[in-house]
């Protein structure tokens, strides 16, 4: 039905002496699907793509029926389904009127002067490849020193990330990390939501829909978010572009006590982030497979009492980690909490043993949805005395398995089991 009806909107467009161009077109029109919940995220992210690409969007398909408010709002015009006059008709009205009253350039999207790494050269060395998108942070967080040494915040422009990626893509790397201080404030010029110019503006989105394009690119991970950068807008663009953008977020939790986080002069609470997980589980859901989720958590900051202590516990059970990066505290002198009553060395330490216990349970709960099912494993280290490679799939666990590949490939493999902290599978034949 959709090929058909964007078949006869080519004909009207053709008719009139339009031709398609690839190349900032002057009309974008979006033809939607709704039909699922992914249907439905992949349509608002191309008509979102196709505000930033064209100089004016017609929205048309089951979208505008479903979510006519959303549609409205990121495009120009929509052309619904419904009505008395057929569609057809309505959208030739729509075509006729532009081409009398052509829209004005968008504006382009924000640079930033982040300036494009020296590009390397040599072949990979690594599987995995980090690509800096931002640097530095004004967030100052009590415990951190890093706002006194990075103070500016820089990004890189999206062209030059793409060309810094096509090049590692090129040296052979298939996976891409997004690294950053702060990487929720890519293109911004402050890390404090509240302080940002065009908070609307969703830079980081951009920038996935631009770099998952990239031809060889296998897969592209953002190494850690915080929550209010999680938007919807940057889910639609995870969901959108699922066959590269994995399904893993690693959002540093840090402590699960309001009070704490409080103290610590994080810019969220606990409620916050946990909504922000409950829509992250929602929409990353793929195969009732649920997303990855990893984390950071500080043990024994200043003035963590045993009931925020329990709280960080809750949390984390709620939650059900892949994997908890637990901190003891440590002073960073020059910083505000470096000046508060520190724990006692032994309390630290003994509530660092109780995160990394639970860590071991939450990680087997949730490497157990693995099981039965073909993941696809980026070889990474090979083990010549157990002739045993491990890697990650697309959701980070760690997977033990036999391969006659090389590091870098990667492998489609069943999981076959766990052992304790090993996820084992078996291979398939393919290497992809
Ligand atoms: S947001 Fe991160 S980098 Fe910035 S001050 Fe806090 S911990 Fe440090």
């Amino acid at each position: 039905m959709n090929h058909a009806e964007r078949r006869e909107m080519e004909s009207v467009l053709q008719a009139k002496g339009m031709k398609p161009s690839t190349d900032s077109p002057d009309l974008e029109i979006v033809h939607t699907c709704s039909v699922t919940g992914q249907a439905a995220a992949k349509s608002r992210n191309a008509i979102r793509r196709a505000a930033k690409n064209g100089k004016h969007v017609i929205v048309t398909g089951c979208f505008t029926g479903t979510d006519p408010k959303v549609a409205m709002e990121l495009g120009n015009t929509i052309v619904t389904q419904a009505g008395e006059t057929p569609m057809l008709e309505r959208f030739e009205d729509e075509i006729n009127h532009w081409l009398e009253t052509p829209s004005e350039q968008n504006e382009k999207p924000k640079t930033t002067s982040l300036p494009l790494a020296t590009l390397p050269s040599s072949p990979a060395e690594h599987t995995r490849a980090e690509l800096r998108i931002q640097d530095g942070c004004d967030a100052h967080c009590t415990f951190c020193i890093i706002p006194k040494i990075r103070t500016t915040l820089r990004s890189k422009t999206i062209e030059d990330i793409v060309t810094e990626a096509t090049r590692l893509v090129e040296l052979g790397h298939k996976e891409i990390i997004f690294t950053g201080i702060f990487i929720g404030a890519y293109g911004h010029e402050t890390a404090l939501r509240r302080k940002q110019k065009s908070p609307e503006q969703e830079h980081l989105a951009d920038l996935l829909d631009a770099v998952a394009q990239i031809n060889g690119l296998k897969r592209l991970r953002i190494s850690s978010m915080e929550p209010g950068d999680v938007t919807p807008v940057l889910l639609d663009a995870m969901v959108a572009n699922q066959t590269v953008v994995v399904p893993h977020l690693h959002l540093p939790l840090q402590s699960g006590s309001d009070a704490v986080l409080q103290k610590m002069n994080r810019q969220y609470g606990v409620s916050q982030y946990l909504e922000m997980i409950a829509m992250v589980n929602e929409r990353l859901t793929y195969d009732n497979l649920p997303p990855a989720i990893t984390t950071d958590i500080i043990c024994g900051f200043p003035t963590e009492t045993e009931n925020d202590f329990a709280q960080s516990v809750s949390v984390a059970k709620q939650v059900g980690y892949l994997h908890m990066h637990t901190f003891p505290y440590s002073v960073r002198t020059g910083t505000a909490a470096a000046r508060w009553e520190q724990l006692h060395p032994t309390v630290v330490n003994d509530r660092v043993q109780q995160l990394l216990a639970l860590d071991d349970v939450l990680s087997l709960l949730y490497r157990e949805h693995l099981v039965s099912r073909q993941v696809e494993v980026m070889l990474e280290q090979y083990d010549t005395e157990t002739k045993y490679f491990k890697g990650r799939c697309e959701h980070y666990a760690e997977i033990t398995l036999k391969s006659t590949g090389t590091p870098g490939d990667i492998v489609s493999a069943n999981v076959i089991g766990l052992d304790g902290p090993k996820t084992m599978a078996k291979t398939a034949l393919q290497v992809l």
